[in-house]
């Protein structure tokens, strides 16, 4: 910027404009907006799944606060008291046929989460894609397969020893970002599996979870592999599978690879 009775100089305002439009890019990027998602022909044979492709919505997740009066003042009340950790039966049987908010109008199924109830490793996606809508499961598209193999030939588990759930249960259309009411209708639920699981550890796959889970803007890129808090329980970002999918490098394989492991053995501690 220039200072009170400076010439403006051209160089130094392209070069802002400049940064700032680099800027915008690197978080089009780390929020995975692009929409034709390949994998480069020479790492996979398969075509990728476009259920997992998010296209930029002015009402993206990741501006989404539990602070904003519309979430914290969400009504959706729960059954079970504060002090109680309620079962994933018990939030499941809740939730019931969910018409709660829009999304129920065009859903298959409702995805409400898979794996072991007394994980000590849980991970939270953004929403169902087309496959997970299809079959009722959590990740079981193209990123899905991604993170099982990370799960299983990363860190080593079967993939049935953790427990993995959405931000929202329900597929929005066209796979576009969960907006505010979405989000706000399905969070007691999200609140609810993780009380009821009680990991050691929660890993959150891309920005939309982490920027929720935190409260916060976040650069997920900037933001992974660093150890965070949800309600006293350690949480560890990392990049959603899609993305990694999209942006197939070996930093971005090697950097949620190092993020697992470190939830991994967090939850040995
Ligand atoms: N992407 C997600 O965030 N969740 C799924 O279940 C599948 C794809």
């Amino acid at each position: 910027m220039s200072g009170a009775g400076e010439e403006p100089d051209p160089t130094r305002e392209a070069r802002a404009l400049l940064a700032s439009a680099s800027a915008l890019v690197r978080e089009l990027i780390e929020e995975g907006v692009s929409e034709h998602p390949r994998l480069p022909a020479t790492e996979a044979s398969a075509p990728i799944d476009d259920s997992n492709s998010r296209t930029l919505r002015p009402a993206a997740p990741s501006r989404i606060r539990a602070s904003d009066p519309a979430v914290a003042g969400a009504t959706f009340a729960v059954p079970w008291a504060d002090d109680v950790r309620p079962t994933l039966a018990e939030v499941r049987a809740h939730l019931g046929d969910c018409t709660r908010c829009d999304l129920c109008q065009g859903r298959q199924t409702i995805v409400f989460g898979d794996g072991n109830p007394n994980a000590d490793l849980m991970f939270i996606g953004e929403g169902p894609g087309e496959q997970e809508d299809r079959r009722g499961l959590p990740f079981v598209g193209r990123a899905g397969e991604l993170l099982t193999q990370m799960i299983e030939k990363g860190i080593g588990i079967p993939r049935s020893e953790v427990y993995i759930c959405n931000i929202v249960k329900c597929r929005p259309p066209r796979n576009r970002n969960p907006l505010l009411p979405e989000v706000q209708a399905c969070r007691p639920f999200l609140d609810g599996q993780i009380r009821a699981v009680a990991p050691k550890v929660i890993v959150t796959l891309g920005k939309p979870a982490a920027a929720l889970l935190l409260d916060r803007e976040v650069a997920i890129t900037r933001l992974r592999g660093s150890w965070q808090e949800y309600q006293g329980i350690p949480l560890m970002p990392t990049l959603h599978p899609a993305y990694v999918l999209r942006q197939y490098t070996p930093e971005n394989r090697r950097a949620v690879w190092q993020d697992l492991q470190a939830a991994f053995e967090r939850t040995r501690a």
